[in-house]
């Protein structure tokens, strides 16, 4: 019988998704949101279906195997009972952990990029706004001010509007690996159309840097958009004096993870 140990990289995940959900923020209402955790090369911490991120504790988080997730990731199509099984049977000891949340599939997948150890997603006001704004996609991959490059990156991944679970994590996937494509690095910031954001970090703090300024880039954005006057985004030129490219090993790996997923 495993007990509540203390798990330091679970204590973690707690904390940072009591910080998402925190009702002040505007992130996440309900059981709105999600975020995840590797736990080793095997296993991954997810929110179980149906907490809220409010007041979510250690209980409130599965221990998920990576390697069924991601083989179902590029498996035939499931139906809705098939996914719930298997994420049932997905985890670590049944017995004990809950049962994943829906989005486990996505949060497996970015999970397992290189340097990528923390994920958060949430539904923040200011971007739905700007998410439900045509030509949004081309918004993704502009930037206004210098610190939105430093926390969330070059650009944003852009997913077209997609039901949830494994139909959009398959989504993410092909758009991340766009965008690895282009930019030689994983996104550290995803957009996802009429619906939210997915930050991506190496620790929990990046993923709270990181969504936090592109909520700030979001109201930026709809300030700039309502303006009335032409729009002035930085430069490429601007974008890559700041932004420094990751190295060869780096990008080695990256290509390696796009393989196996
Ligand atoms: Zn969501």
């Amino acid at each position: 019988m495993l007990g509540f140990m203390v798990i330091p990289i679970l204590d973690e995940l707690v904390a940072l998704s009591l910080k998402l959900g925190d009702p002040l923020a505007d992130l996440a209402i309900l059981a709105e949101g999600n975020a995840s955790a590797k736990a080793d090369d095997e296993h991954f911490y997810v929110k179980a279906s149906g907490y809220s991120m409010r007041n979510i504790g250690a209980e409130g988080f599965s221990k998920v195997l990576f390697a069924p997730i991601l083989e179902a990731l590029n498996g035939p199509d499931l139906t809705d009972v098939a996914v719930r099984e298997l994420l049932s049977s997905s985890r670590a000891d049944p017995d004990f952990y809950p049962r994943p949340s829906v989005e486990t599939f996505m949060h497996a997948y970015l999970l397992q990029l290189p340097g990528v150890n923390f994920i958060g997603h949430t539904h923040p006001t200011p971007l739905i706004s700007l998410l439900s704004v045509e030509g949004c996609k081309e918004i993704a991959a502009m930037r206004l001010f210098p610190d939105e490059i430093v926390c969330c990156g070059p650009a944003t991944a852009f997913v077209p509007y997609t039901d949830p679970g494994l139909p959009l994590a398959r989504a993410i996937k092909a758009s991340v690996e766009e965008f690895a494509l282009k930019y030689e690095m994983a996104p550290k910031t995803i957009w996802l159309q009429n619906h939210g954001l997915i930050a991506v970090g190496k620790s929990a703090s990046d993923v709270e840097s990181a969504t936090f300024m592109a909520i700030k880039a979001a109201r930026a954005w709809l300030g700039a958009l309502t303006s009335g006057r032409k729009l002035n985004p930085l430069t490429e030129e601007n974008v890559n004096r700041i932004h420094t490219r990751p190295d060869e090993h780096y990008r080695q790996e990256l290509l390696w993870a796009m393989q196996r997923a």
